[in-house]
């Protein structure tokens, strides 16, 4: 029986190509800038995302907390939503490792903050006050039904930053599914923020990393602070290599795991028992509740388990659902069924 993991596009593994190129991957040592494969993934994350220098990094989390410290001092704040990824679910490394304080506003349903509530978490000048330093988004937004943020948006709370003097980061652990969700280019994104964070190990397939991107003085900066971090890797080619095939061959294909997410949350949409929004649904991740007082989200993981169906329950009613390479329109009709016929059987 296949197992059909849903639980999260982490869990995707390198193609066969993949497989070959880390096997050929030219190495050297990247303290000393000295691996050509990590040199050449570098280069080409710049120049997708239009920024002057890339740096690969082990880990979205790594990502994220790298560019909050070369944005950010000790007792500087950053701003960001309720339910990002940073705030929720990076064990408050800005606080723990940086010193620097999260202000935390609301995340509307589809991911966005109102302006006017950044607008008004913005310190002013008072003894009493950190100083705020940095606004961050999140797109697409993990938590907030995977929706991406559009460039419009993302345009607007540059306009805003620039106005009050403040920096803003994207965590695009999941841009490339924004990127071709909404049909724009990269570059319509990265434009309006000072640096991103990127995963090539989610929908992108690879089996480890992250690239940060901003000017060259930043990434020169962000370099220290992975070396501070424990990130500084050496024959990192071996993880560079699968990454630069993401990048030029895993993107478009995402198209495949936003028509199946879509699928699979029409078909919940037509089962007794569960709930969704499917006007929600518009990249490769999807959130539905239970209904039904007869069963327990944590009885439908085990159900659903059994059957070789694994599904990350979010809350005591809620679950998670991600599809990605390795799920396809087959294995979402084989999750329908058994759906249904676990919802069917009452008591
Ligand atoms: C997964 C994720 C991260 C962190 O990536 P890791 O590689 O798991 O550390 C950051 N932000 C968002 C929105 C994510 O979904």
């Amino acid at each position: 029986m296949k197992i059909i993991d849903l639980r999260s596009d982490t869990v995707t593994l390198p193609s066969d190509e993949m497989r070959e190129a880390m096997a050929g991957a030219e190495l050297g040592d990247d303290v000393f800038r000295e691996d050509p494969t990590v040199n050449r993934l570098q280069k080409t994350a710049a120049e997708l995302t239009g920024k002057e220098a890339a740096l690969l990094v082990s880990s979205g989390t790594m990502g994220n907390l790298v560019c909050v410290l070369t944005h950010c001092g000790r007792g500087e704040e950053v701003i960001l939503g309720d339910k990002s990824h940073m705030f929720l679910n990076e064990c408050g490394s800005m606080a723990t490792v940086g010193g620097i304080h999260p202000h935390t506003i609301p995340n509307q349903p589809d991911g966005t903050m109102y302006l006017k509530d950044i607008e008004s978490a913005i310190r002013g000048d008072n003894d009493h006050w950190p100083h705020t330093k940095l606004i961050c988004l999140e797109n697409t937004h993990n938590r907030c039904f995977g929706t991406p943020l559009s460039s419009e948006y993302m345009a607007s709370v540059a306009v805003l930053a620039r106005e009050r003097g403040l920096r803003v980061h994207l965590d695009g652990a999941r841009i490339f599914n924004a990127v071709v969700a909404l049909g724009v280019d990269l570059k319509e994104f990265s434009r309006h923020v000072d640096s991103l964070s990127f995963c090539l190990s989610k929908g992108l397939s690879t089996p480890v990393g992250s690239v940060v991107c901003g000017t060259r003085d930043f990434i020169a900066e962000a370099r220290r602070n992975r070396k501070l971090l424990g990130g500084g890797m050496r024959q990192a080619g071996i993880i560079a290599a699968p990454g630069i095939i993401a990048l030029d061959k895993m993107i478009t294909r995402l198209a495949e795991d936003h028509e199946n997410a879509r699928r699979l949350a029409e078909g919940i949409a037509n089962i007794s028992g569960l709930s969704i929004d499917v006007s929600t649904v518009r990249t490769n991740i999807i959130y539905f509740d239970i209904e039904t007082e007869h069963i327990t989200a944590e009885q439908l993981r085990n159900r659903l388990e059994r059957e070789g169906i694994k599904a990350l329950s979010t809350g005591p009613r809620r679950f998670r659902l991600v599809t990605h390479y390795g799920i396809d329109a087959e294995d979402i009709d084989r999750t329908l069924t058994v759906l249904n016929e676990i919802l069917s059987q009452k008591g």
